[in-house]
């Protein structure tokens, strides 16, 4: 659906300098998502007037592909607790998350889709600063917003926002990234320190009773995707998000049948989010980033990849973290010179992270 985000063409109620200031101070509305004049108002002073390209014409935006390129195309839906936390807030995730799924896919992104269930009586300038957070994320990816619903559900029956989008990206034919390419022998990357954001978030949450300065490291990797993925010795990326890098080495090893051994003292973990994990009983490993990227590459590229990597502001604590072999099982071999197996996860450990 794409109708109920798009405007009347000749009726914009509050395009000639409604009362914005007025709307700001208040809370969404049941009829802020009845189609009529007030979603219009709200669409029209928090959305339209930022994201150009949904076509108000018609009720689909057309986009042109360029010729020889594949569609990439990703879906995501966020539902994070607290709405706003260190280092960003669910506009910023939302994009930087659809974002990231097609950067490491090998994908330029180019558009996305940006729906809005909206509880009532959420305070409108939250959702203000939320959509101004999706927006600056949207112009560092230079990705346009296409189209979009709104709806809102009764005080009680959601949480505030939830966001959901699907991202649209361009792909290369030649480029082919994918799980089915890696092989024994292979090496695995780290873009940066693992776990932050879900220390981030987890530390936001009354609940835990403790503060820190850790932010959380959700941003874009395109900057990192776009280094890297003209070396053929790249096999696959993923951005460890719900789950981790414990569940992105699973997912290797499931996919491929291949064993991984990691090297615990090559992980990169910042102090705090150790402490934090020391102190609530998490492994870092298993917590949500969503500004980082796991590489699986040939032998021969990993030098080029973390050099092209650490020029990059994100990627300057880049490391080489393991390799793939045919042991069919995921092995961390600790700092103290044992091994263990890397359980999967099976409990969500926590939950609304993203
Ligand atoms: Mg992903």
């Amino acid at each position: 659906m794409t109708h109920s985000m798009n405007p009347p063409v000749n009726n914009h109620p509050s395009a000639q300098g409604g009362d914005e200031a007025d709307l700001m101070d208040g809370t969404i509305r049941l009829a802020h998502g009845n189609g009529g004049l007030l979603m219009q108002e709200l669409l029209q002073n928090l959305v339209f007037s930022r994201w150009e390209g949904v076509d108000t014409g018609r009720d689909a935006t057309l986009l042109a592909v360029p010729p020889g390129a594949r569609l990439a195309v990703t879906s995501d839906s966020f539902t994070v607790n607290p709405l706003f936390f260190p280092g960003g807030n669910i506009g910023s995730l939302a994009i930087h998350g659809t974002v990231n799924d097609l950067a490491v896919s090998g994908a330029e992104p180019h558009a996305l889709t940006f729906n809005m269930i909206l509880e009532e009586g959420l305070a409108i300038a939250d959702l203000q600063r939320a959509l101004a957070a999706a927006d600056a994320a949207l112009r560092e990816a230079g990705v346009q917003v296409v189209a979009g619903d709104t709806k809102v559900v009764p005080k009680g029956q959601g949480s505030g926002m939830v966001f959901i989008t699907t991202g649209l990206g361009w792909c290369p034919t030649p480029r082919q990234l994918h799980l089915g390419k890696v092989q024994a022998g292979d090496q695995i990357l780290v873009s940066g320190a693992i776990g932050e954001h879900g220390t981030a978030v987890m530390l936001a949450r009354e609940d835990f009773g403790m503060s820190s300065d850790l932010l959380s490291d959700a941003a874009s990797v395109l900057p990192l995707t776009r280094a890297v993925w003209d070396l053929p010795g790249v096999r696959f990326m993923r951005d460890p998000t719900r789950g981790g890098l414990t569940s992105v080495l699973h997912e290797i090893r499931h996919a491929t049948g291949l064993g991984v051994e990691v090297h615990e003292q090559q992980v990169p973990v910042r102090p705090e989010v150790q402490a934090v994990c020391e102190m609530l009983g998490f492994d870092a490993m298993s917590l949500a980033c969503e500004g980082r990227v796991v590489a699986v590459v040939a032998p021969e590229v990993v030098d080029e990849v973390l050099a092209r990597w650490q020029q990059c502001a994100q990627g300057q604590a880049a490391m080489r973290i393991g390799e793939i072999n045919r042991s069919g099982q995921v092995i961390l071999r600790t700092s103290l010179g044992g091994q263990r197996f890397l359980e999967p996860l099976e409990e969500e450990p926590l939950p609304r992270i993203c």
